[in-house]
């Protein structure tokens, strides 16, 4: 076994990597750019190196940097996380080079599933059932025309070398095959260096359900079971779940016979994962398979008691594998919720800020595993207190991963760990994950992969933005006296002593204040009035009795700003009006970018005529693409952006002189 590794990687992979590397004895190394000087992987390693700018392509893809680290540090062998550079065949090679185990699978073994044409034909060869298509060398438009009509409409036109549900397009009709198919070119080119496509047969509201597979070097492979990732938004997991609702052993057995084909097909060693896409009726069809550890691996280690990374790390060096087919088992039902600093209900904009408050510890207290057969919570994150969530990299900060005896115990374990792990600072979507859990459709296992993006086009509530009660309005005026109380004036103890304007996300309103000792009252602006009794405030806890019963809510108030979680769903109030903010970025006449990051597409010129919501220019960040529109009509005046600029959060990027100028505030 090593005695040291590096982790080409950051964020929560890292720090879950290096959490078994030291119940195994290994020594670690974290490598870290420069917005992640602070970062938490940083502090959980036993040494660390700095590699470079905080743009991902000058640090954590940089494989020179990345092997001069393993070798300045004496690391033995490297783990490559998700994502970066976990399935670069010029990765794996030069640590091949240098003597250093990539722990991963073989060049070979990546070079075949890199391509999803060639991991098709192979596939094909051992017999695993295909989606149908064309995945042929033959790339004449005219050709793949006639071949996406013999296949029928629908049809999704694939870009080969894609991944991270990136460049695809779903082609209706005949028509617009020819259009599509040469944008798709474009985002496969400018994406992957790699403009081949293949097309498939589009399969309409399917499952994603995908075999876990394991290989050793000694010419074993076996399966660890099926995860059902079909709760999807914009084809990337949003939550998986292992086992697959509704799968029978029959169907088990043959997926998992498929993919352990497929991985030995291509002499597969360490972890990996069949993909597969599953139609109403049961019937699946092989997809592409990652060549990595995947996102989701630890619903996998909850239902089968193992650890995936001890596993890897065995494999690499060179033991065979732990357990044989018959000795793995499957038992109760693992949900994983992937916690994204993105706002649901502002199109999943994803937020840029310093985490607050992040106490994980108090979902897990008394959820041990070994207290009770069942019901373990875990909490992989890869934040702390105090640190900042920039905009260089992947917006997933943690997952809650719960085991239950059962889905529906699964299901309500998760939630209760949602509330009781609140994330204040910046927006995310834990609410937006309570209540998909709690949603009807995903309680009877009705999800398919596009119900979500289905949603945000229906306007389903889920999707709205949760508006505060009366009572945490009031909660949140009394949330100010509790923490500064001699602030409020304290002559009147009769009457109402302080009028404060809050101020929510969306509407604001004139509250009245009436202290005395530990009681407050609250008037809100039709006329409510709340008693709050033993009004108390320590280390971020409100508490309060209110009729009789005491609750309390996490809390924090900095300057005029108060911060309420209740549950899952934080609140934000400010006692000074944010709205002349607000006001200025509606300006029709000002586009400003929403966050920080680089601008990748410029739709319009100086001088050109633009109608009201007409796509102007997209801002790229955090892997999302978000198109600034026009507002009214107008003449774009000046745009004060490049291609692939960067931009700050809030700068004007394009100005416009309004058509019709009443329309103006
Ligand atoms: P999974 O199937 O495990 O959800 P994906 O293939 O969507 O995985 O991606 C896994 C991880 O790889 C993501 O969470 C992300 O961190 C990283 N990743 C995927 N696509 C990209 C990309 N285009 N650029 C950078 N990182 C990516
Ligand atoms: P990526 O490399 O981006 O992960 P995949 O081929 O795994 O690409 O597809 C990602 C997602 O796109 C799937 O999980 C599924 O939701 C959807 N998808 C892929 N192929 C099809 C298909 N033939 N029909 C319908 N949906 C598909
Ligand atoms: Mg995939």
């Amino acid at each position: 076994m090593f005695d040291k590794i590096l982790i080409a990687n950051r964020g929560e992979i890292a720090c879950r990597v290096i959490k078994t590397a030291r119940r195994m004895g290994i020594k670690t190394v974290a490598v870290y750019s420069e917005a992640d000087a602070n970062a938490r992987h940083v502090r959980l390693a036993d040494e660390a190196v700095l590699i470079g700018p905080a743009a991902a392509r000058e640090s954590y893809l940089v494989i020179d940097k990345i092997i001069a680290a393993a070798k300045a540090t004496g690391a033995q062998a490297i783990h490559p996380g998700y994502g970066f550079l976990s399935e670069n065949e010029d990765f794996c090679h030069a640590c091949e080079r240098e003597g250093i185990v990539f722990i991963g699978p073989p060049v070979s073994a990546i070079r075949a599933m890199g391509s999803k044409s060639e991991a098709k034909k192979l596939m094909e060869a051992a017999g695993v059932p295909l989606t149908p298509g064309y995945h042929g060398d033959d790339q004449e438009p005219s050709y793949l025309h006639q071949q996406a009509d013999a296949i029928g409409y629908p049809v999704l036109i694939k870009a080969a070398a894609g991944g991270g549900g990136k460049g695809m397009r779903l082609v209706e009709k005949s028509e617009d095959f020819i259009d599509l198919l040469a944008s798709c070119k474009r985002e496969a080119s400018s994406s992957f260096g790699d403009d081949h496509v293949l097309v498939e047969k589009y399969i309409t509201k399917p499952r994603h359900i995908e075999i876990q597979v394991f290989g050793d070097t000694h010419g074993n492979v076996v399966y660890l079971f099926e995860r059902d990732c079909s709760v999807q938004r914009r084809h990337q997991k949003v939550l998986e779940e292992a086992p697959a609702p509704g799968m029978t052993l029959e169907r088990r057995a043959a997926m998992g016979k498929a993919a352990v084909e497929a991985a030995k097909a291509v002499g597969y060693v360490g972890a990996g994962t069949v993909e597969f896409i599953a139609n109403q009726d049961g019937s699946f069809y092989f997809m592409e398979m990652n060549t990595r550890l995947q996102v989701e691996h630890p619903v996998t280690e909850m239902i089968t008691g193992l650890d995936l990374v001890e596993w890897q790390l065995r494999v690499a060096a060179g033991e065979p594998l732990p357990l044989a087919q018959e000795d793995i088992h499957l038992s109760g039902h693992a949900i994983e919720v992937r916690l994204y600093t993105e706002d649901p209900y502002d199109g999943f904009a994803p937020q840029t800020g310093t985490v607050q408050f992040w106490r994980p510890e108090r979902a897990l207290a008394g959820r041990a595993k070994g207290q009770c057969a069942f019901g373990e919570v875990r909490i992989d994150a890869g934040i702390h207190e105090g640190g900042q969530i920039s905009p260089y990299y992947d917006p997933m900060v943690a997952k809650l991963i719960v085991h239950g005896r059962n889905r529906q115990d699964a299901i309500r374990r998760l939630m209760a760990a949602l509330d009781d792990a609140p994330l204040l600072g910046l927006r995310h979507n834990a609410r937006f994950l309570r209540d998909l859990l709690d949603h009807p459709a995903f309680r009877e296992a009705r999800m398919h992969t596009t119900l979500i993006d289905q949603w945000l086009q229906d306007g389903e509530p889920l999707l709205q933005r949760p508006r505060p009660e009366t009572l945490t309005w009031a909660l949140a005026a009394a949330a100010l006296v509790a923490q500064a109380p001699s602030a409020l004036r304290p002559d009147s103890v009769a009457a109402w002593s302080t009028t404060l304007t809050l101020a929510g996300t969306t509407e604001s309103q004139a509250v009245r204040i009436r202290p005395h000792g530990a009681q407050v009252s609250v008037q809100l602006a039709d006329g409510t009035v709340f008693a709050f009794e033993q009004l108390g405030w320590h280390d971020h806890r409100l508490s309060y009795q209110i009729d009789g019963v005491q609750r309390q809510a996490i809390c924090q108030v900095q300057g005029g700003q108060v911060t309420l979680a209740l549950g899952a769903t934080v609140f934000v109030f400010d006692e000074k009006s944010p709205f002349p903010q607000n006001h200025q970025a509606l300006d029709p006449r000002k586009l400003r970018s929403p966050v920080a990051g680089t601008v990748c597409a410029i739709a319009v010129a100086v001088g050109d005529p633009v109608k009201a919501g007409q796509p102007l220019l997209c801002v790229e960040a955090m892997k999302m693409e978000m198109w600034l529109n026009a507002r009214a009509d107008g003449i774009v005046t000046a745009l004060h952006a490049s291609l692939k600029g960067s931009v700050a959060a809030g700068s004007v990027l394009a100005e416009l002189a309004l058509t019709n100028e009443e329309t103006n505030p």
